[in-house]
């Protein structure tokens, strides 16, 4: 099959009938066997049954529907899973994103080589206030942060190669972030592609303030899990043993002049404060680090190792 398309929708009925046009007559045009993977995240509306009446008419129109509102990463865990095309596409339900980039999307997959093509909307039909200037922020701050060049890292328009979807694990929120994800996971040739934007014609937007400060401590745990979550020793250790022997080092200081001048006093010197709470703060590091370590001992992907090609075996 040459493509998947994903589609993570809730509440989109409206919208569901014109965009399946939209992308069976792209297909045709182009002339490409595809299937067109609809996750209804528990959608409350009437998507559901305007999916099985999308399957009625094309069985390339496939779906499935979460018992309840899981989140826009949990379905697109759930369609990267069930994809089976050369390339994989994934796109909002709302219209915002249009069919026409898919051909020009997958070009640049399969001859140009790129593992991961983004949507850029450069020119943007949302608000300014609540979506493009903090969306801008973002951007910069995750451009700095993993070192990837995109200017637009949440746009839902993206082009996978099927291993990048298959080897790459989506959670929580962390759609946002799935370039980022895509580079731990050592699939580096991430390119970005202008794409056409289109004002919501139906329904409203799903996402609200909120989504700023998760997006913003999801950043930060994934530029930490991507680093330490197989090695915390790594990170807690080291800083709590330094941690612990600065405190050693100055507590042992001050015992040492207290027995060459028994007059002076301790407890009135900033120092004997700083050097009990770096050596309880070291310790305290260690052991979150020695936990750490246990925990992912015993976590069952320790040792899943994305293999890139094979040989004889
Ligand atoms: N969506 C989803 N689950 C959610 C929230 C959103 O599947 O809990 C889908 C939504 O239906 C749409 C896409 O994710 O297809 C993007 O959402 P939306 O258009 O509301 O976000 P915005 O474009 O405003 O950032
Ligand atoms: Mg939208």
């Amino acid at each position: 099959m040459d493509l998947s398309i994903a589609i993570p929708l809730y509440n989109e009925a409206e919208s569901l009938p014109e965009l399946t046009a939209w992308i069976e007559r792209v297909m045709q045009e182009q002339g490409l066997t595809y299937e067109v993977i609809y996750i209804d995240d528990g959608s409350t509306d009437d998507s559901w049954l305007v999916i099985e009446a999308l399957h009625k008419k094309n069985d390339r129109i496939k779906g499935f529907k979460f018992q309840r509102n899981y989140g826009k990463s949990a379905g697109l865990y759930e369609a990267f899973k069930a994809a089976t095309g050369k390339v994989v596409i994934t796109m909002d339900a709302d219209l915002q994103d249009s069919p026409d980039e898919i051909p020009e999307l997958r070009r640049m997959i399969l001859e140009e080589g790129y593992d991961l093509v983004s949507g850029w909307k450069k020119k943007r039909y949302d608000n300014t206030l609540t979506k493009n200037i903090p969306s801008k922020f973002f951007n910069a701050v995750t451009r700095s942060m993993s070192g990837i060049k995109l200017h637009d890292f949440n746009c839902g328009l993206k082009a996978y190669r099927l291993q990048v979807v298959k080897g790459i694990e989506v959670y929580g929120e962390m759609h946002r972030y799935i370039p980022v994800l895509a580079k731990w996971s050592g699939f580096h040739k991430i390119g970005e592609k202008v794409v056409e934007h289109r004002a919501r014609k139906y329904g409203y937007s799903k996402f609200g303030w909120d989504r700023f400060i998760n997006g913003f401590l999801d950043l930060l745990s994934i530029s930490f899990v991507g680093r330490f979550s197989k090695r915390p020793m790594h990170f807690f250790g080291l800083w709590g043993s330094l941690c612990f022997l600065a405190g050693f080092v100055m507590a042992f200081y001050l015992l040492l002049s207290k027995f060459i001048e028994p007059s002076f006093s301790l407890t009135n010197r900033p120092a004997f404060y700083i050097s009990l709470t770096s050596v309880i703060l070291g310790m305290q590091l260690f052991l979150a680090g020695y936990i750490g370590e246990l925990i992912a001992r015993n976590s069952f992907t320790r040792n899943q190792y994305l293999l890139e090609s094979k040989i004889g075996l």
